[in-house]
């Protein structure tokens, strides 16, 4: 019982000092660890994926995926600093990978570490889709939702060991692998709560609107992912994004808001489509 109270004293300290805010909805979120301590490990882990997995290069998919990362990483930047936050990205270590694999998934683990699989481009279909996964996948690394889940995960183990609040470092790599779906399933994300997935989506209509893609795609790219999810077994990037009509009907209902948003950074055109 005392341990027990122990462990809730230093669980409430761990929370108080280790809230992040949330530069999009302006909430504190829980960040028990620093970027400064996430991102190398983030970094390592991306560094292995690519290292046990066929990464594309030199092809015109590939640079799509390139081009369109380096114009949502501008926009990220143009916005946060629009926004008064100035220095939140100067951890960020951009990048952005086709990997040969036909699971249907993308990802951004934190600091701005992009994978895309070839196997989601014959469902995105164009350029523009594209830009709404990436746009959607760099706003939940942004908002830190994998580092919540992360946090949520470190003070369950915290619990487990009751008050033991020292970290070592390969449980710190374990509860990562854990959090951003890395290891027994590799690249797999699991799936965030759907207030993450409502805030993802309103933030990476943002970004693609801000460069310059039009965000009426967004819902599009839904509505064939539905399609698509028919059979057995769900594409893993539906498995882990639910989608449904009242999230299609509220990207609907938030492009406009979205087109408004890059007026102020005068986008007031969008590129083509660009199906591949
Ligand atoms: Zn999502």
């Amino acid at each position: 019982m005392k341990l027990k109270k122990t462990f809730l004293g230093f669980a409430a300290i761990a929370l108080i000092i280790s809230c992040a805010t949330n530069p999009f909805t302006g909430k504190s979120t829980l960040a028990l660890v620093p970027n400064s301590q996430l991102f190398p490990t983030s970094f390592a882990q991306y560094n292995q994926f690519l290292n046990e997995n066929k990464v594309i290069k030199g092809t015109k998919q590939a640079e799509m995926i390139t081009r369109v990362g380096e114009r949502i990483k501008a926009a990220t930047e143009r916005w946060m600093n629009a926004n008064g936050q100035q220095g939140y990205l100067n951890d960020y270590k951009w990048e952005y990978n086709l990997v040969d694999d036909k699971t249907v998934n993308a990802w951004c683990m934190p600091g701005g570490k992009i994978v895309f699989y070839t196997g989601i481009l014959p469902i995105a279909e164009n350029e523009t889709a594209i830009a709404a996964i990436m746009g959607h996948e760099v706003a939940h690394a942004l908002a830190n939702h994998g580092q919540q889940r992360m946090s949520a995960g470190m003070l369950q183990q915290i619990g487990a060991v009751a008050g033991n609040v020292a970290i070592k470092d390969e449980q710190s790599r374990n509860m990562f692998n854990q959090a951003y779906g890395i290891g027994s399933q590799v690249g797999v994300m699991l799936p965030f709560s759907r207030s993450h997935e409502s805030e993802a989506d309103k933030i990476g209509l943002y970004l693609m609107a801000v460069a310059g893609y039009n965000p009426d795609e967004a819902a599009e790219l839904w509505v064939r992912m539905k399609a698509n999810s028919g059979g057995q077994a769900p594409p893993e990037f539906l498995s882990t994004h639910p989608s449904n009509d009242s999230r299609i009907a509220e990207l609907k209902k938030l492009a406009p808001m979205a087109k408004e948003e890059a007026k102020k950074f005068g986008v007031t055109t969008y590129r083509p489509l660009g199906k591949f």
